[in-house]
């Protein structure tokens, strides 16, 4: 039956709506009609009946009822009831969404204790942005926020001495996409509060610190600068004092005048809430500068970190004899000539690649004939002595945005990461090769390293270890007395800690 009806009901309807059209044409005043004939026959395909409650949508209210009046009289009301049901727009979501914040403190000597904490949080569209709603809770606060692509949750324990164990602590969240739930979470770990004494009593006990022994701390001189150090690594302290005592006096001053801050004993943990050397007065740090990652504690584990020691590694292999540099790998004064490397052979990377991307190449500095005379190689490191400090003059962030945009155009995915990377720590880079003030202090310092290369020979031969030998991370300020360490310690304590 279907088979032998299907044809004719398709040739009458497209007779009758033909006809149904032109006779609309002809009578309505106003704008023409769309003519809906061709939508007409197809009306049991689900791509035309979409189409067809489209056109319904659209059109103005008179002519949606005058098409509804002659479907219905074509096809029924059943039809035109199941055309008035898909036509319904799909509900549009909330504006607001739940947002279930939840935080934790933990430590990474012992993983599963967790804590309640009670905390003040604030929940922003991003960094410095306008505040989306505010609570509190005890290890978790449900906030209702308007829905957003991103949110920036600020996390403030309540907790005073000696309960304030942790920092307050910032959590990002980012997408693409506005989220489709009603509910989103966001969980964090708090950063520990490293000057908290429970904290260090705790990782104290797991490490097994006589705590008799830790608090013998002393005050001492180590080339001209005050320190306070355990009475065990006074040796060691004493046996480099002797060192520097043997070079000439021109060397003694520029060590001491290297050394613009040293810090020692510190009973506090590290930055994560693990155990640290310096709670013991075991270990130095010294010409630290955090905000531009001179002497720097660089984390294999932190793909930041790992990205800029790679590409110092890949600047110095382009040093003649370096080719087969690993800045993790290299210990002592290898590291510390790297520092020095990269800072004589990034100007002429940069320039490489830029001039490579940008049609327009930088200036150069002008060669006189005078300076041609000297010969291309004493040209040459003329021109990286001139310009080594004023690379970043030539060379603005937006200049490196539009080079890394033309990498991308050009395929070149090595070369688009490597200058990500020189965007990213633009300022870091900066002041290596311009020099920028220590920690605390006016006096600018330039590489990556800013250690004077005799002080870290003595340090050594007095049997200080050095961060920079590391091969999980480089400390490159951290000088420890492992010796002392193992005398306080009855458990093992390893390298790599701070
Ligand atoms: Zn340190």
């Amino acid at each position: 039956m279907i088979v032998t009806r299907k044809p004719q009901f398709l040739r009458i309807r497209k007779k009758n709506s033909a006809t149904i059209s032109r006779r609309r044409a002809r009578t309505q005043p106003g704008p023409r009609p769309v003519n809906h004939a061709l939508t007409f026959p197809l009306v049991n395909d689900p791509a035309h009946l979409t189409q067809l409650t489209g056109v319904l949508h659209k059109a103005d209210a008179d002519t949606r009822s005058r098409l509804l009046t002659g479907l219905q009289q074509k096809h029924g009301n059943q039809f035109v009831q199941r055309l008035l049901v898909q036509r319904e727009e799909p509900k549009e979501p909330s504006a607001t969404i739940d947002l279930k914040i939840t935080w934790s403190g933990m430590y990474h000597d012992d993983k599963v204790n967790t804590h309640d904490i009670k905390a003040d949080v604030v929940v922003k569209s991003k960094k410095g942005g306008a505040t989306l709603a505010s609570g509190n809770g005890n290890g978790s606060v449900t906030l209702t926020v308007t829905r957003g692509k991103s949110y920036y949750v600020i996390i403030t324990p309540t907790a005073s001495k000696p309960d304030d164990r942790y920092q307050t602590t910032s959590k990002a969240w980012n997408s693409k996409k506005v989220p489709t739930d009603t509910e989103l979470n966001i969980t964090t770990p708090l950063t520990p509060e490293r000057w908290n004494l429970r904290n260090v009593d705790y990782v104290w006990r797991a490490k097994g610190i006589d705590t008799t022994k830790a608090s013998q701390i002393e005050k001492a001189t180590l080339f001209g600068h005050n320190i306070r150090i355990n009475k065990l690594a006074l040796a060691k302290v004493n046996k480099a004092n002797e060192l520097f005592a043997k070079e000439s006096p021109e060397i003694q001053k520029e060590i001491t005048d290297s050394i613009l801050i040293i810090g020692g004993y510190a009973k506090r943990t590290t930055s994560e809430g693990t155990f640290s050397n310096h709670s013991l007065g075991t270990a130095l740090d010294m010409n630290y500068n955090l905000g531009t990652k001179q002497n720097y504690h660089f984390k294999k584990k932190v793909k930041a970190d790992t990205a800029l020691l790679d590409l110092v590694q890949l600047v110095v292999r382009r040093s003649s004899g370096k080719g087969s540099f690993d800045i993790w790998k290299a210990t002592g004064q290898a590291q510390l000539e790297a520092s020095t490397i990269f800072n004589q052979e990034f100007p002429t990377y940069l320039r490489e690649q830029m001039e490579a991307l940008l049609p327009k190449p930088a200036p150069t500095p002008a060669a006189t004939p005078w300076l041609e005379s000297l010969g291309r190689s004493a040209l040459d490191m003329l021109i990286k002595a001139l310009t080594h400090k004023y690379v970043f003059s030539q060379y603005t962030q937006a200049d490196i945005e539009k080079a890394i945009a033309a990498a991308k155009k050009a395929g070149k995915k090595d070369v688009e990461a490597q200058l990500g990377v020189v965007h990213s720590n633009y300022d870091v880079i900066k002041a290596w090769l311009e020099g920028a003030p220590i920690e605390g202090g006016t006096t600018k310092q330039e590489g990556m390293i800013p250690i004077h290369k005799d002080f870290l020979k003595i340090m050594l031969a007095a049997g200080w270890g050095w961060g920079g030998d590391w091969s999980s991370a480089k400390d490159y300020m951290h000088f420890e007395d492992e010796d002392a360490t193992k005398q306080i310690s009855t458990a093992p304590v390893s390298s790599g800690h701070k």
